[in-house]
Order: structure tokens, then C-alpha cells, then sequence
């Protein structure tokens, strides 16, 4: 058997990302999705979302609804899928009974199946039997021998028994498009079970089906189902059916190389949105977990992605996820983005945070002062840390200074290297004489005001420009004095000092 038909190369490409909606969308099926859909994207070809929801306990509309969210945000967009009219469909399997069912039947009327009336507790008994004789534990082929007619009486006697593929004794070959030739002993199978009832399709026969059916040209998939491809392609040969092409993508790894879970902190795609990720950011990681263009450039769009794509660039070897390396990426992303932008991807934070409310698109209500802050404003204020921020979560903690009264701080962050309280009590003093006298708040204007002055009095810049800073911040860390109290005005800066000298007792 050969995945390299010649049949298949001809036609229209065709890819499909087949999740189970048993979780959320994660890292890793945001990788295998994005490999489909940029592939079918670069062939000028179709994406197609297909929901295998065959597992009824662990499928649940929430995770479908997760899964569908989160490649829309993402801008991995299927061209047919659940709530598209495409002539595929439909694209959920558990709308597919019937086409299984019949499939189900020809294989069974055609001895390519048959039904296995064998208890748990008899194939869990002969299991171990198998193990202790130091075989791999397959099923011995006891049921293959009972007759159609004799399968069919029990069945109809409501007999239990579940359908097993009768697995021929062969090397199975595949051309795995990253792999290359992949061979695999079909003897070791043994006969797997593909369906519990005629209407309770498993995944590989069910996956098998479809995949003809919906005329998929190339699996993309994770390297952990790279023992199913060749029971899939038994059951499209036994079916008649000609065989996609394969390529399975190497494991995503943590960063101690073991396989990527919860512990390494990789969370749902929900989870990075929620901290402001940018999809940009996340779309650019991703498609490096096993992919890389072969030069040093890091930064593609995904029109870049797409024309760049190739599997001839992706790697077999693990992928690490490295979630610095994920900051890094948004760190770029945010200072790429325009600034009202940018500025309109945070004003949803400030709002969970209660800080501001929205009187009008450009026109905010600060919570705690009741004053109002125009989109303008709030854009001179994301302008200060659009070069810092790693997260857009980042901005509340950088930023929450500007969204109250007076800010609350130790009164020993005032203090500037090994400043006494009377110093800085008189720094205090002369920032207010400065600022109380400043013809303009304009940034420029004040820095020069402030700094003439400081050179004729002779003082010590440091010891001026840090207290002035955290009386106007109450942070160890912030944009500098200047801007920030352009931005505050001339009465809340200088209520802020006074609130300053008032810590200082
Ligand atoms: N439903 C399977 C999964 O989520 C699909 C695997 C495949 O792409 O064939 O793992």
C-alpha cells in the first residue's frame, strides 16, 4: 500500500483539522490546525473544520464552542465546517450515523469485520495471559471464526459485541511528507476493534471514512497518531477507497523535553487571550513549534506564513515551547501595533479592572474620581509603556496611577539612595514651589523649568526627580516625572505632593 497516489496530486488540496471537543483549545491542536490551514492556504485549497464528537460522555458543546472561539480570534478561518452550507457536510460526526452505519455494513457483509461477542473480562484475562508469555497483547481472532448468519442470530438476540477489522498480516508503507517512509508491521495490531455497534463509530474507522468522503488530500496531525495511519489507510483499502497523503508533525515538548502539559504551564488558548496575547504573537510561536523558515528572520505575518510554508521545512524532531520565547514575540507584536489600536485592545482591561467606564467610544469615565478621559488621553497614557508592556494584562499594573485619586505607597520609596526624611520633606517642598509656578504642563516645558532650576539652586538632580516621581506614581518603577504629570495636570500633581508630604508626617 502507497499513500503517494498519483490520483490525489491532481486534485483540489484539502485539509482538515478534526478535533474532539472533549477541552479546551490548546497549544498543540493550535498547531496542528494552523499546519492544515497554512498548507491548504499555500495550495490555494480548502480548510475544512470537522468535529468528531463520536465520544458522547466527554463531548460537550462548550469545548466546540472553546475550539471554534479561539481559531476565530486566532484568524485560522475554515472555509467549511459546522456552521458552514459546504457540500462536504454535515462536519459533525455524530450527524453522521448513517453513512457510518452503512460503511459499518460493508465491511462486515464483505468480511473485512466482524462482530466480537468476546466479555471485557475474557479479553482482559487473555491479555495478561499474552503479556506473561512475553507477547504484545492482541486480540487472538476468536470471534472471526463465528459465521455471519450465527453473529447476525445473537446480535438479533441482543447479544453485546463490538466490531472489529480484520487485520491482514502485512507491512503497511506510507511517504509521510516530514517522515518519509514509515513502515509498519499490521501483524501487530491484530484485529482492532472500529466500532462499538453499527452506530457507535471509534475514531479511526469513523476519521478513515470521512476523510474519503470529505476528499482530503493531506492529514496534518500530531506524531502520536502516526500507529493509526496505517489502520486507517486498512480501512480505506477495505473500503476501496485510494488513501490521502500523511504528514505528522513532531511532539511539542516542554522545556525539560518531556511532552507538553499542564506542568510546563501551557494553558488553553482562552488563557492567552485573556492576558493579552496578541493573536499575531501566538499565530508567529506556533508556527516555529516545528517549522522554521531556514533563515534567521523570527517575525511573519500570517500571509507570510502561508507563503513561506512548507513541509520540506518541517522538522521530526520535538519542538520546545518556551514561553519566554512567546513573550518575546508579543513584546514585538505590541509595539508594532498602532497606537489607537493598541489603545483600543486595552480599554476592555481597564474596564474589567472597573477603572474607567465608557461614556462614548472616545469618551471614558475614570471610576474612582468621576472625572472623564478621552481617547485621546488614554492614548498619551498607553504611549508611555507601549515600548514595556509583554502582556496587554501588563498595562493595568503599569499604568493604574492615572485611574485614581492618590496613589498608595511606603513612605520609604520616596527616599533617593541614602536620603533623610527632612531631605526629602524638601524636596517635596521645592516640587511643589516648581510646579505651583509652571506657566505650562506641557512635558518639555516643565523638564526644562525643573532642571534650570535645579542647576541654578545647585541641587542634586536625583534627589528632586526621584521623590517628584514617586509622590506623582507611588511606584518603584514608572515613565518619567514629566510625562506623567503633563498627563495629571497641574492640581491632581500637585495634591499628589502634598499627599507626599503628608506620608512623610
Ligand atoms: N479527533 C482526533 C484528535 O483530536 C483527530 C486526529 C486526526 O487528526 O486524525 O486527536
Amino acid at each position: 500500500m502507497n499513500s503517494d497516489l498519483s490520483q490525489t496530486q491532481s486534485k483540489k488540496v484539502r485539509t482538515r483539522f478534526a478535533p474532539s471537543p472533549t477541552g479546551f483549545l490548546h497549544i498543540g491542536s493550535v498547531r496542528t490546525c494552523l499546519f492544515n490551514f497554512l498548507y491548504a492556504k499555500k495550495m490555494g485549497g480548502d480548510f475544512v473544520l470537522r468535529i468528531e464528537d463520536t465520544d458522547k460522555e466527554r463531548s460537550k458543546p462548550e469545548f466546540e464552542e472553546d475550539i471554534k472561539q479561539g481559531l476565530k480570534w486566532l484568524g485560522i478561518i475554515w472555509d467549511e465546517g459546522p456552521d458552514t452550507n459546504g457540500k462536504f457536510g454535515p462536519y459533525r460526526q455524530m450527524d453522521r450515523l448513517d453513512i457510518y452505519e452503512k460503511y459499518a455494513r460493508q465491511l462486515l457483509d464483505q468480511s473485512h469485520a466482524y462482530y466480537c461477542f468476546c466479555s471485557e473480562e475474557e479479553l482482559e484475562a487473555k491479555k495478561q495471559e499474552m503479556v506473561a508469555r512475553g507477547h504484545a497483547p492482541i486480540y487472538d481472532g476468536k470471534c472471526s471464526n463465528i459465521s455471519k448468519e450465527e453473529a447476525q442470530q445473537r446480535i438479533a438476540a441482543g447479544e453485546k459485541a463490538v466490531i472489529r477489522f480484520k487485520t491482514q498480516n502485512k507491512v503497511i508503507s506510507f511517504t509521510d511528507l516530514i517522515w518519509g517512509k514509515v513502515d509498519f508491521d499490521a501483524s501487530l495490531f491484530g484485529d482492532f476493534v472500529i466500532a462499538k455497534d453499527t452506530r457507535s463509530p471509534l475514531y479511526n474507522f469513523a476519521a478513515a471514512v470521512d476523510d474519503y468522503l470529505m476528499e482530503i488530500t493531506h492529514i496534518v496531525r500530531g506524531e502520536e497518531h502516526l500507529s493509526n495511519t496505517p489502520r486507517q489507510m486498512m480501512i480505506q483499502s477495505a473500503l476501496g477507497f485510494g488513501h490521502p497523503q500523511y504528514a505528522h508533525l513532531p511532539l511539542i515538548l516542554g522545556p525539560d523535553k518531556t511532552k507538553l502539559s499542564k506542568r510546563h504551564n501551557a494553558e488553553p488558548v482562552g488563557y492567552y487571550k485573556q492576558k493579552g496575547y496578541l493573536p499575531q504573537a501566538l499565530n508567529n510561536f506556533i508556527a516555529f513549534l516545528g517549522w522554521n523558515p531556514g533563515t534567521e528572520r523570527e517575525m511573519f505575518s500570517m500571509p507570510e506564513l502561508i507563503n513561506e510554508f512548507s513541509f520540506e521545512r518541517c522538522r521530526k524532531s520535538g519542538s520546545i515551547f518556551n514561553i519566554a520565547k512567546l513573550d518575546w514575540y508579543n513584546g514585538m507584536y505590541i509595539r508594532q501595533t498602532p497606537l489607537d489600536k493598541l489603545t483600543e485592545l486595552l480599554i476592555p482591561y481597564y474596564q474589567e479592572k472597573n477603572l474607567i467606564e465608557k461614556i462614548s467610544d472616545r469618551e471614558f469615565k475614570i471610576t474612582a474620581t468621576n472625572q472623564t478621559i478621552d481617547f485621546a488621553t488614554l492614548s498619551l497614557i498607553v504611549s508611555l509603556y507601549q515600548e514595556r508592556l509583554v502582556k496587554l494584562e501588563d498595562i493595568i499594573e503599569a499604568t493604574d496611577l492615572f485611574f485614581v485619586e492618590l496613589p498608595s505607597y511606603e513612605k520609604d520609596l520616596l527616599l533617593f539612595k541614602d536620603m533623610t526624611y527632612q531631605q526629602v520633606a524638601n524636596s517635596i517642598d521645592k516640587c511643589i514651589e516648581l510646579l505651583s509656578n509652571a506657566e505650562s504642563f506641557q512635558k518639555d516645558y516643565l523638564q526644562t523649568h525643573c532642571l534650570n532650576a535645579i542647576q541654578e539652586a545647585n541641587l542634586n538632580r536625583g534627589q528632586i526627580l526621584w521623590p517628584l516621581r514617586v509622590a506623582l506614581t507611588g511606584k518603584k518603577a514608572s515613565a518619567g516625572p514629566f510625562e506623567i504629570a503633563e498627563i495629571l495636570g497641574k492640581d491632581l500633581s500637585l495634591k499628589r505632593l502634598n499627599f507626599a508630604k503628608k506620608i512623610l508626617g
